[in-house]
Order: structure tokens, then sequence, then C-alpha cells
């Protein structure tokens, strides 16, 4: 990823549209970025709309398998995770040979960064360093979410046998496990609480405290089920959000994948903390989730970002765009979100989320740009409507990580 070359984009989103613009890049970074100029002898023409690119902040590669594996039957959340852990076993060679086919499928649709949340802890650090491989293998920056996973739930009661394999046993063990992994070039090892279901409230601050003083990235599943708000009301007599106050985990640093069942009092200290909350509408649908409050949490003063989840579909301009559908849906009314704000969360603000100088094209970022042409169709001057509402991830035709093109169709 520290490739260095000339691309001259006919249209690009430099936070404004920008026609003839030229990228510059040198050892994988922007170098500067100059509109309407002609292409230079030597630059690499992009035609169509070249935009950032696009941040899944939230996978779970394995679950790739279960796309339409489970859609007959019926049942609910629990029912498909009793469904999803048949698919929790895996040797190194075959989970490398799995999440290089996610990740390809992932950069075709113009996503440059993902984050992996990641619970496989059967063999130690071997599955994640299987991802951090294929990763590496197809060019496409990870940010290796390791997830603290200790027990059955909020109640203190054990794992479940499928859950054992998730666990460390307690969180020092999960600590030294993470000392043993990396960053390296295009990788960022990051933590995850997994829920306040799965961590009890010392090792939360454990996990916090450990992500703190590295300034890594913290990711938690936050009230995603109204089962966990009940028993967390039941048990700590207080909602999960107000128990990660309580802990100190909430912070800027911190990403809440899903926040759907969260109060006003939640969403104020969401807000006030800046936490960048994670949507994930398509895999949300797919389980029957409800739909979150993202309105009020970004007004409240979280930045928002969407992540792939489930891998149910692989797309972030869908997830973009059900992020605000879904909630027209809820609430009746329209445009509830901005189109630009919805490139941002899947762009600038996602990037952020995952701890990368990314997401945006300015001199002094990652040179990871995206290409988007729709053949045949009629000349368009780049707008993030059209974008979020008219294009999607087989309109990429071009992507660029570091300096170095991925994808070239
Ligand atoms: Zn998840």
């Amino acid at each position: 990823m520290n490739g260095t070359g000339l691309w001259h984009a006919e249209q690009a989103w430099l936070g404004h549209r920008a026609e003839n613009v030229l990228i510059d890049v040198e050892g994988g970074r922007i170098r500067s970025v100059e509109e309407g100029v002609p292409a230079p002898p030597g630059a690499i023409a992009l035609k169509g709309w070249t935009i950032p690119g696009l941040a899944n902040v939230h996978s779970h590669a394995f679950q790739r398998l279960l796309r339409g594996e489970i859609e007959s039957g019926g049942g609910d959340f629990w029912e498909w995770r009793a469904e999803m852990y048949r698919f929790t076993e895996w040797d190194a060679a075959d989970y490398f040979k799995h999440a290089r086919f996610v990740f390809r499928e992932m950069l075709e649709a113009g996503i440059t960064a993902v984050g992996e949340f990641h619970y496989l802890h059967g063999h130690g650090n071997e599955l994640g360093e299987a991802l951090i491989d294929a990763a590496r293998e197809e060019g496409i920056r990870i940010t290796l979410l390791d997830a603290c996973y200790l027990r059955g739930g909020l109640d203190g009661r054990p794992l479940e046998a499928e859950q054992l394999t998730f666990s460390d046993g307690d969180a020092d063990r999960w600590a030294r496990r993470m000392d043993q992994l990396q960053d390296a070039d295009g990788v960022r090892i990051a933590a995850a609480i997994h829920s306040v279901r799965a961590v009890d409230s010392e090792s939360m601050r454990i996990v916090s405290t450990y992500a703190r003083e590295r300034r890594i990235p913290l990711h938690v599943h936050l009230a995603e089920q109204a089962a966990e708000v009940e028993e967390c009301m039941h048990i700590e007599k207080c909602t999960p959000a107000e128990l990660l106050e309580r802990e100190g985990v909430l912070g800027p640093d911190l990403t809440a994948i899903h926040a759907i069942h969260v109060s006003d009092h939640d969403i104020e200290l969401l807000g006030q903390n800046g936490v960048c909350i994670c949507a994930c509408p398509t895999t949300e649908r797919d389980l029957g989730d409800h739909v979150g409050p993202l309105d009020a949490l970004a007004r409240a003063g979280c930045s928002l970002s969407v992540g792939s989840d489930s891998n149910a579909v692989t797309d972030i301009l869908e997830e973009a765009r059900a992020l605000e559908l879904d909630q027209r849906r809820a609430s009746g009314t329209r445009v509830v979100h901005q189109p630009e704000a919805l490139l941002r969360a899947a762009t600038a603000d996602g990037m952020r989320a995952l701890g990368w100088d990314a997401g945006e094209i300015r001199a002094g970022m990652f040179a990871d740009f995206v290409t988007l042409d729709q053949p045949g169709g009629l000349w368009r001057e780049l707008n993030p409507a059209y974008l979020v509402y008219g294009f999607s991830a087989c309109d990429v035709t071009n992507v660029v990580i570091g300096g170095t093109t991925v994808v070239s169709q």
C-alpha cells in the first residue's frame, strides 16, 4: 500500500464537486489534489465519479456463509443466532480462503477498509491472523477489532457450549493474546467489548483501559435487542448505555454498533460523549431488528457510520441509503438525513471509527479512492444524492488503495 502515481478524475468529490481533478500520490498517501487541470502524460484516467474509499465499519466475515441459507423456517434474532453458531468452527487455512473471497467481494463494492469484529478464538490468534493475511493478500485495509467475550449473559451465566471458543477465560488473558497481534502496513489492531451481555463490568474496564492506553479504536455491540436492555435493567438497574457510562467506557473513540433500543437519556449520554454509531441496516432488516433513532443520535452529537455486519448484502451505498429509508418508514417523514451526511457516514466518519486517515480526497490522507460509472447512462454532474440513491456496489469500476489499483474494469 505504498504506491506512487498520478490519477486524473473526470469528476471527483472533494467535499464539493470538482472536475478534471489531478491526484498526485506518493508512498501510499495523497501528496496534492488539483482541480480544473488537464491530464498530464502518464496520468491514469478515471472516467465517471471518483469518491473517497468506502468504510465498512462492522463485518463478521464468517457470517457471509449464511447468505441465503436461513431464509426459511421463521424465528427471531435468537433463533438466527443459534443457526449462526453452526458456522463458527474453522481451521486457519479454510478461514483465510473464505476471508479472501469475502474481502474481494468488498473491494469490488468499493470498500477500501473493513472493520472485522472478531471473536472466533478457538485457535488463539490463528483465525485473526488468517483475516489479516487475507486482507493483505487482497489489498484491503483491515482494522481487526478483537472482541473480549466472557459470559453467556448479564446474570453471569456461563457460556453456552457453542460460545466456549469465543472466550479467553478472563480479560487479562484477552489482553495478553492481544499483545501478540501487531499493526502493519494496512493493518490496525483494535479492541472490542462484545456486548454488555458478554463482558462483566470489571472486564469492560480492563478492555477500555487497554484501548485507551494504546489509542486504538474501541467498539461494542449496543442494544440491538430489547431482551438485552430488559436483562440489563433487571440486573444492573440501568440501560446498557448507562452501564457503559458508569464504567467509563463511553468516549469519542468508542463506536457503538446498532444502538437500536436506546432511551432519551441514552441518546443524550451517547451524544455528549461523541460516540460514533454504526448502523447495519441490511443485516438489521434481515434479522427483523427494529429501526434505531439515528436522527436523534446524530442531533445529540453522535457521528454515524455503516457496516455490512452479517454480509447478507455487501454494498455500503445500500447501507447508507437504507439508514435513511428505514427511518422514513419508521417516522413517516422524508429526508431525515441529508445525502452529504449519508456520504460522510460511508466515508470519512467510518474511516475515523476504524482508525484510518482516509475517507477524504485531500493532501495527507491515504490514497484510497473509488470510481463509479454507469456505462450507457447520461453524463451527469456528480452529486451526493444521486450517488447514494442512484448508485450501488455494481457500479464500481476502479478502486485504488494506498496508491495501488486493486480493482480495475
Ligand atoms: Zn456484529
